[in-house]
């Protein structure tokens, strides 16, 4: 068993290793081309730079944070649950994610928030009991809220499954609610982009473009509820945003 939990751990390290390195739009290549010829070169040269489990990857990685984290989200093997009125998990992946990024993590590097979690730091339990004792502030909002209005909504669409990724914004809007009704930061950086994907004659475009224009107004979780619907003809068919 201890040999299994140990490779499955240097394959998730790799995995992790290859997207920092040579780009995440490269990794599922990369790592195909890798494993057909074994792992031994790739093995050679992630301990030459990287040292054995735990250390800093050689570069730092360029992607937004929150980019990172709606991809990981999506492809964790962890049920990453998005529902805002879940009553069991009250979406603590997602809580504590916001946390850590705001502290300046990245999911990309030492992330302890996924299915493997418990094999990256022994004293698992103890790490998320001390995460969820930091405070959720005004100064965390603004600062996961500038994070996030930088992420490009195309780049997380294509990582992440649909309606999905959609959830995760709605996420980021309802625990950034109070800073973002005076700021309107991600108004205004998400709407422009949320109008892109949707059809130029669909309702939600009007109405984006109507919170948009309104100073007195501000995006919130429940119109991605639109743009849910004005998508959902245009890709395939995931979960809606009501299941779970
Ligand atoms: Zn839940």
């Amino acid at each position: 068993m201890r040999d299994i939990a140990i490779s499955n751990h240097l394959h998730q390290s790799l995995k992790r290793y290859v997207r920092i390195v040579y780009g995440h739009e490269n990794y599922g290549s990369m790592l195909n081309r890798c494993e057909d010829k074994g792992f031994d070169k790739l093995l050679r040269e992630y301990f030459s730079k990287r040292g054995p489990f735990g250390m800093r990857p050689p570069i730092a990685p360029k992607r937004n944070p929150f980019v990172a984290l709606c991809e990981l989200a999506s492809k964790d093997e962890q049920c990453w649950c998005w529902d805002l009125f879940c009553t069991t998990c009250g979406n603590q992946l997602f809580r504590l994610s916001f946390k850590e990024i705001v502290a300046g993590k990245h999911p990309d590097i030492d992330w302890v928030l996924h299915d493997y979690g418990r094999q990256v730091v022994s004293n698992y339990n103890e790490y998320i009991a001390n995460l969820w004792d930091i405070e959720w502030t005004n100064r965390s909002q603004r600062e996961l809220s500038r994070i996030a209005s930088t992420a490009s909504l195309e780049d997380i669409s294509k990582l992440a499954k649909f309606p999905d990724w959609l959830g995760y914004l709605g996420l980021v809007l309802y625990h950034t609610e109070k800073t973002e009704e005076r700021s309107r930061r991600l108004t205004k950086a998400w709407i422009p982009q949320l109008i892109e994907m949707v059809d130029p004659d669909n309702y939600a475009k009007k109405r984006l473009q109507e919170i948009l224009n309104d100073e007195e107004q501000f995006l919130r979780w429940s119109t991605l509820e639109l743009v849910e619907k004005a998508l959902e003809n245009r890709v395939p068919r995931g979960r809606t945003l009501t299941d779970e």
